[in-house]
């Protein structure tokens, strides 16, 4: 039988899940923004400015969708210099379309942009206590997750973070992999936060963004999200599905699974890098076919537990699989990783 990784049914959508406007420190107002994206086929945004949450609701219509999100930040700058200081940015996204409050804020930037006059009393009284830690950071994901929203761990490497900073986080639903911004500004990210999170069975869904607060951010990384229909709660279900792949350019068209071997589609790539939490043989680069205007890449997934350390392609029921998709361009696509346990046809 067939599985189906990336639903066979419904439509792709062009997402950017992290953008800035004029509501805090963008250089646009959210109106050009949208009409920016719009126009380079984009049908979904987040708008996730910092500290303030500012529903977008009038935006959305048949061809459109706004997700209505928001940006915090959690710095050390209090106790070291300046310049050194590491932060914690993460996205808060809304899973029902009416939230008109976020349970996690803080007042110490709305004071940039256009955003003061959205301020009401009853956000003030909501400022994150947060403070630098992963205790700290965890406290306000559990809070945000109990009251209908889902966040994202926002670009690792410009944050200055490393492993103490992030392994112990619970109860992500995404971590950056790209974000334009911060290639912008020469610190782009890594898979190396997203595979030490897999590794120790933390499901987290990779995603790939803009972060636009200037023109040249625009259109460097984006999520394909496959929906039944533009609808907010279609949307937030298929991203929390993980029915969705995130991309610097290359295209998925298909992402299957029948008697053992996965069969991805695309538009012409180089080659497919399976990763997995072995290393070699676990991860392997695997060149496609060209069937008509679209690449086939055919991957068998070949399970041997007799003899461990020798023969072990890709692994225990723990395990997982991920996929990047590499074009001809050094473009990048990333799937979602999945987890051997829930294939169990691999171990028959
Ligand atoms: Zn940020
Ligand atoms: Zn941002």
């Amino acid at each position: 039988m067939k599985r189906w990784l990336i639903s066979e049914n419904g439509n792709f959508y062009k997402a950017c899940l992290h953008l800035h406007t004029t509501l805090s420190d963008g250089d646009f107002t959210p109106e050009e923004v949208k009409q920016k994206y719009v126009d380079a086929g984009y049908s979904i945004l987040a708008f996730t400015d910092h500290d303030i949450f500012i529903p977008h609701n009038d935006f959305s219509d048949e061809k459109f969708l706004a997700i209505n999100s928001h940006e915090i930040e959690v710095s050390e700058y209090l106790f070291k210099p300046n310049r050194y200081h590491k932060t914690y940015h993460l996205n808060f996204y809304a899973k029902d379309r009416n939230a008109t409050m976020t349970p996690v804020f803080s007042e110490k930037r709305v004071y940039i942009g256009e955003s003061p006059k959205y301020v009401t009393e009853e956000m003030k009284k909501t400022d994150v206590w947060a403070c630098y830690s992963v205790r700290s950071i965890n406290e306000v994901i559990r809070i945000a997750n109990e009251n209908g929203f889902f966040v994202t761990y926002n670009h690792p490497v410009w944050s200055l973070q490393n492993y103490a900073d992030y392994a112990g986080l619970e109860g992500l639903w995404g971590i950056e992999v790209w974000n334009t911004g911060c290639v912008r500004e020469g610190m782009p990210d890594t898979t190396v936060p997203f595979d030490d999170l897999l590794r120790q069975g933390k499901d987290v869904f990779p995603i790939c963004s803009d972060d636009s607060h200037v023109a040249d951010d625009f259109f460097g990384g984006w999520t394909m999200v496959k929906a039944d229909s533009l609808d907010y709660d279609d949307v937030i279900k298929a991203l929390l599905a993980g029915n969705f792949y995130s991309s610097t350019g290359p295209e998925i068209y298909e992402l299957s699974l029948e008697d053992k071997v996965l069969t991805v589609k695309t538009n012409e790539i180089a080659n497919i890098r399976v990763v997995s939490d072995w290393r070699a043989p676990g991860t392997k680069t695997h060149t496609p076919e060209r069937e008509g205007d679209v690449f086939v890449t055919r991957i068998p997934l070949k399970i041997y537990r007799e003899n461990y350390r020798a023969k072990m392609v890709y692994g225990a029921k723990d395990s997982y699989f991920r996929l990047e998709i590499n074009g001809r361009d050094g473009k990048r696509a990333y799937t979602p990783a999945y987890r051997f346990r829930d294939f169990p046809e691999l171990y028959q």
